[in-house]
């Protein structure tokens, strides 16, 4: 470790102890921790924002103040430091995403189940055939029938046999495109992808547009207030809407060959293949005006009638840039989705209308 570097982690060390001795908990090795954490670890983190980062700190820092330090206090804080690990944007992000996924690990697993079941039921259906085919083969050749006879029949089970393995394999390739449907659509909005499925497209859609010198766009959709949605009328009537909301921007997408999925909770994104930023924004465009238009009338299990409810979407549009990879991409758009918020919502906004991106 250089000199200099050595010097300034001493320096932090002593007054972490200093900051401890003041509150009357010198050498408490769980004080110590609240205390770096506090100060050294809360700043390098990624999760938080700087707003977050200092509001964390200051909170810590408060309690600390209060005396005296005993355990019930030290519980607190770390409860206070376990809530706003929890419960932020990245984890909450990656929760959904776990949730999504298991949702549709089970609906793979029972299908797969399913499939299991009736391959077992169809090889014993085969193997009966069989068994008759040979039964039925003795009993001609010890009746002595004559060969005329004992082909003809032979014929006839051949052919059974043939026409039953085509109906069974029309069967499993609707099996097989329902597996792959599971897989790759979001369990709760069905017509659209999965952000899994998003991710490989956008692989495949770069290395295409690469090789074709072909534009690549993406619109980043988000709902505008939506929180307010399910506060008033209840979850159900939000997934309502988001169904809703799914079928108007997947019919949009078929359009234009766009790829619709869901990127996660109320925000969708299109994958607009051969479509630069300009030419994409004119289609969000229409979305975004189709969508304000429509009455939302969500269906809902439950006999509650709510009224058709208006929604509006903010779309932030990006076209990708030389050296950019699929996160830029996706980055860019949804700079442009926060712009078009922050400019009163209902909107579309494009990258290339934002002042250029200065790290902080
Ligand atoms: P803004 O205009 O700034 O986007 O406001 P907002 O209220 O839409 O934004 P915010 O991110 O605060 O709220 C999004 C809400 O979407 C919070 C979350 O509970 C809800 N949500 C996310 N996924 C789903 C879902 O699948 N179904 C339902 N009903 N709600 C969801
Ligand atoms: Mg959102
Ligand atoms: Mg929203």
């Amino acid at each position: 470790m250089a000199p200099s570097q050595d010097h300034k982690n001493q320096n932090g060390l002593e007054t972490v102890q200093e900051t401890l001795a003041r509150l009357g908990v010198a050498d408490d090795a769980d004080w110590m921790a609240v205390v770096l954490f506090a100060r050294n670890l809360v700043s390098a983190m990624d999760m938080f924002t700087e707003d977050q980062k200092g509001q964390l700190q200051a909170r810590i820092f408060e309690h600390m103040a209060k005396r005296p330090l005993d355990r019930p206090r030290f519980e607190r804080i770390v409860q206070l430091i376990q809530r706003a690990l929890l419960d932020n944007p990245v984890v909450r992000d990656l929760k959904a995403q776990l949730a999504s996924e298991r949702q549709v690990f089970d609906s793979l697993y029972s299908e797969m189940s399913g499939v299991f079941l009736e391959i077992r039921e169809s090889v014993t259906a085969r193997e009966n055939t069989m068994k008759r085919m040979g039964e039925d083969a003795d009993r001609d050749m010890a009746a002595a029938a004559p060969p005329g006879e004992v082909l003809r029949r032979l014929r006839g089970m051949i052919t059974e046999m043939v026409s039953q393995a085509r109906e069974e394999a029309r069967a499993w390739q609707e099996r097989a495109r329902q597996l792959e449907h599971t897989a790759n659509f979001d369990p709760l909005l069905s017509e659209l992808y999965s952000r899994r499925a998003l991710d490989a497209q956008l692989a495949a859609a770069l290395e295409r547009c690469r090789r074709a010198n072909t534009p690549l766009a993406l619109m980043f959709l988000d709902v505008d207030n939506f929180k307010n949605i399910n506060d008033t009328h209840g979850h159900q009537v939000g997934d309502g809407v988001l169904r809703v909301l799914a079928a108007i921007v997947s019919a949009h997408a078929t359009q234009f060959s766009g790829y619709p999925a869901r990127f996660g909770g109320e925000e969708l994104v299109v994958l607009c293949e051969g479509l630069d930023e300009s030419h994409a924004s004119a289609r969000a465009e229409e979305i975004r005006q189709d969508v304000a238009r429509c009455p939302f009338v969500p269906h809902l299990t439950t006999p509650d009638a709510v009224p058709p409810l208006h929604v509006t979407v903010s779309i932030g549009v990006a076209q990708i840039g030389p050296g950019q990879n699929g996160s830029d991409l996706v980055l860019a758009a949804d700079r442009a989705m926060y712009a078009a918020k922050s400019q009163g919502r209902n909107r579309v906004v494009g990258h290339s209308q934002l002042a250029p991106y200065r790290a902080p």
